[in-house]
């Protein structure tokens, strides 16, 4: 019988109770789903240990010989069994807390012990172990690898823990044998030097060997990477069927800026992007690209100038903040630059007043306004544009995509999108979360930078840093101080910042200090921010609400407090506000003295580099790709049980290849052959409703 279409209920060992819990805790439904349940982990049980060969890495260890004595300690419910046990050369402890009552020991027996060895003091010893006489031991017992399940408490109160739930997908495997219909073809399976998913899945879960068990990971882990692929990549060749509002023309608005009002020459890498970009507009197809470049590259320059490339065609552009301050700095930034007569610049935020509203939509929609700049409060219905032709979306990460769905709605057919990102990101990540998307890199500074000196500080040295900051605030600069923010932990935080500003004011009674953070009224914060822009403070102490944006050239020094609580990205964005004028700028990390081995390693990494491509990867290795900042609500179109983004990056190569290949003839999948492609996507989308289709 189909496994597929197994209700687990029905499995054996299973039931109503148990099957309640699987739906609930692994959202297991079928026989299928649960064989897609892979273990974490093996055992090697053909290995046997001396004591002396146990080392911390150990998780589970089988250890042949025999009980010389043991007692019991305490009564009743707090009674524990403690047994001493010999391989012949060393002795270890065995001990049971529950069900004392039931383990009968002998001496002179020989004994297979499994478990898993924990250090107490010097000595090892093991908590309720396995224990079978010699005698009782079968071939099976010690014999290849043993998998080990992932479990909830919940999962383990009701017998399902790691080898109830090995019992039940025992069960299954001579039902497998007779093999499951495969999800890749064969022919790509040859191509690739895949295993079956019949043979995938037998030895996913009881391998013959190591070499047997790596190949099936190898298969299922390309599977998953291989069906997303295919999602994004089938997205990516129906979006470019998408007709697209054509752009041919570099006429008057772009010239004139480009000619007259340009403060510096283009870099190389902000002329080439704007050409492919400029190829895309005039295509007739509809773009979708992202626009990379790291902090401080330039790509608000590089927006304004597609944006007046769509005005020259007739075309309206939105261009969307995360936040209302970095909003409001686009909005600044584009009407310094444009002036009177270019174009039509406005802003709309969440603090625009109803009045000023009416006036807004009005011009929105008889085309007065060529350029709007604003915040998700450009997504509500009533915002409605005489032409939308682009939108250009910042720091992308931060909207749902569902939010950003909205957009494609506000003209007859979807707009051009551009979407920029300051967080490099690795080519593997940007592959999958991107992946319907073509990349544009700004891969070069303005020139005239200096790179960032940064500086590794524990909190020790207090002295040192107060007198950093008097020597360059006497050179006339400026110094951002930065301390953490999260919510969970907010009222220590903003007291840490409090006392933070007013050490700093003690210290330098001499100085004007500012301090900003989320709690303050906007216009509180606004003019915080603007004394410290405009030069009128020389120290800005804030929490991460100027991460992203705040443009200040003469601001050299930053100085990131507890800066073990920040991730590595952060660290680096926050370190871009400074290096952006001509004069040297440094960044002091503050830490406690001592650091976990995965601190210490960031510090280290920031300290070494100021290269974005290179932070995102060390980023990724530590952390691992679902924890990169917003990954979560991500387009990652389903999710992955096996793969890993951080490590399987070879392995995904491979499987993008693959799904090219596949669509090469056939975009849609229409065709005959391909069915077994088209369907088990569908399956998959069924689980998983995609929200990047919307568009
Ligand atoms: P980001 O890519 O981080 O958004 P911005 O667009 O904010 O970078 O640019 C950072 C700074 O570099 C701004 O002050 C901007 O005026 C300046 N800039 C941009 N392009 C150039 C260029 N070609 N030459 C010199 N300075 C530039
Ligand atoms: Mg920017």
């Amino acid at each position: 019988m189909d496994l597929s279409a197994r209700d687990i209920t029905y499995c054996k060992n299973v039931g109503a109770r148990r099957a309640d819990i699987l739906r609930n805790e692994l959202k297991v439904h079928t026989a299928l789903d649960l064989l897609r349940h892979y273990p974490y982990r093996y055992t090697d049980r053909s290995r046997m240990y001396w004591i002396s060969d146990i080392a911390d890495e150990d998780t589970m260890v089988q250890i042949t010989g025999e009980i010389t004595e043991w007692h019991t300690i305490g009564s009743g419910k707090g009674q524990r069994l403690s047994a001493q046990f010999t391989d012949g050369r060393h002795q270890v402890e065995l001990v049971w807390f529950r069900g004392v009552q039931y383990i009968k020991l002998e001496k002179g027996v020989r004994y297979l012990l499994f478990g898993k060895p924990s250090r107490f003091n010097h000595d090892w010893n093991f908590v309720h172990p396995e224990l079978t006489p010699m005698h009782k031991v079968t071939p099976e017992m010690t014999q290849g690898l043993e998998p080990e399940y992932p479990t909830t408490e919940k999962m383990k109160n009701s017998g399902l823990n790691s080898k109830g739930v090995r019992q039940i997908i025992a069960s299954l495997i001579p039902e497998v044998k007779e093999g499951v219909p495969d999800t890749l073809g064969v022919d790509l399976r040859e191509r690739y030097h895949l295993m079956s998913l019949t043979d995938a899945l037998v030895n996913i879960h009881f391998p013959q060997d190591t070499p047997t068990m790596q190949k099936a990971r190898e298969r299922l882990k390309f599977e998953e990477l291989f069906y997303i692929q295919l999602q994004l990549l089938r997205q990516m060749k129906k979006r470019e069927n998408n007709e697209g509002y054509p752009m041919p023309i570099v006429g008057q608005r772009f010239n004139s800026f480009y000619h007259t009002r340009l403060p510096f020459p283009l870099t190389n890498a902000q002329k080439r992007v704007i050409h492919e970009i400029h190829d895309d507009l005039k295509s007739g197809r509809q773009m979708n690209r992202l626009l990379q470049g790291d902090v401080g590259s330039g790509k608000t320059l590089v927006a304004l100038m597609c944006a007046l490339l769509a005005a020259d065609n007739g075309y309206q552009t939105c261009i969307m903040a995360p936040t209302e301050l970095l909003a409001q700095q686009h909005y600044q930034t584009l009407t310094g630059m444009l002036k009177e007569g270019i174009a039509h610049v406005a802003l709309l935020t969440g603090s625009t007043t109803r009045k000023q509203r009416e006036v807004l939509h009005e011009n929105l929609r008889n085309g007065t306004i060529d350029i709007l700049v604003g915040t998700h409060a450009l997504l509500e219905d009533e915002v409605q544009f005489y032409n939308l032709g682009l939108c250009i979306i910042d720091e992308q990460h931060r909207f749902g995509v569902k939010q950003r769905s909205r957009l494609w709605s506000k003209n007859l057919h979807a707009p051009h999108i551009l979407v920029m990102s300051a967080t490099p990101i690795p080519r593997t990540l940007a592959m999958t979360l991107y992946g319907d998307l073509r990349v544009s890199i700004i891969d070069e500074l303005p020139p005239g930078r200096k790179p960032v000196h940064t500086l590794h500080y524990s909190i020790q040295r207090k002295a040192s840093v107060n007198e950093f900051i008097r020597q360059q605030v006497g050179l006339g600069r400026q110094i951002y101080v930065v301390y953490p923010l999260i919510q969970e932990n907010e009222k220590l935080d903003l007291q840490d910042l409090q006392n933070g500003y007013n050490e700093l004011v003690d210290t330098f009674p001499q100085y004007r200090i500012s301090m900003v953070h989320g709690q303050m009224r906007a216009a509180d914060k606004e003019i915080q921010m603007q004394r410290f822009a405009q030069g009128e403070t020389q120290i800005l102490v804030a929490t991460t609400v100027i991460e992203v944006g705040v443009n200040v050239p003469n601001a050299t020094v930053m100085i990131i407090q507890n800066a073990e609580r920040f991730g590595l990205s952060q660290l680096h964005q926050l370190r871009g506000r400074v290096g952006r004028g001509g004069d040297q700028s440094y960044c002091l990390l503050l830490t406690r003295n001592e650091l976990t081995k995965e601190t210490r390693k960031r510090m280290d990494t920031m300290v070494a580099t100021n290269d974005g491509f290179r932070i995102a990867e060390t980023d990724l290795e530590l952390r691992g790709p679902g924890d990169l900042d917003g990954t979560q609500q991500s387009g990652i179109p389903f999710e992955l049980h096996i793969a890993n983004l951080a490590t399987d990056g070879q392995l995904l190569e491979r499987a993008r290849k693959a799904a090219e290949e596949v669509l090469e003839d056939d975009p849609l999948l229409e065709s005959e052959w391909n069915r077994i492609y088209k369907r088990h996507l569908d399956v998959l989308r069924v689980a998983q409703p995609i929200w990047s289709e919307i568009s």
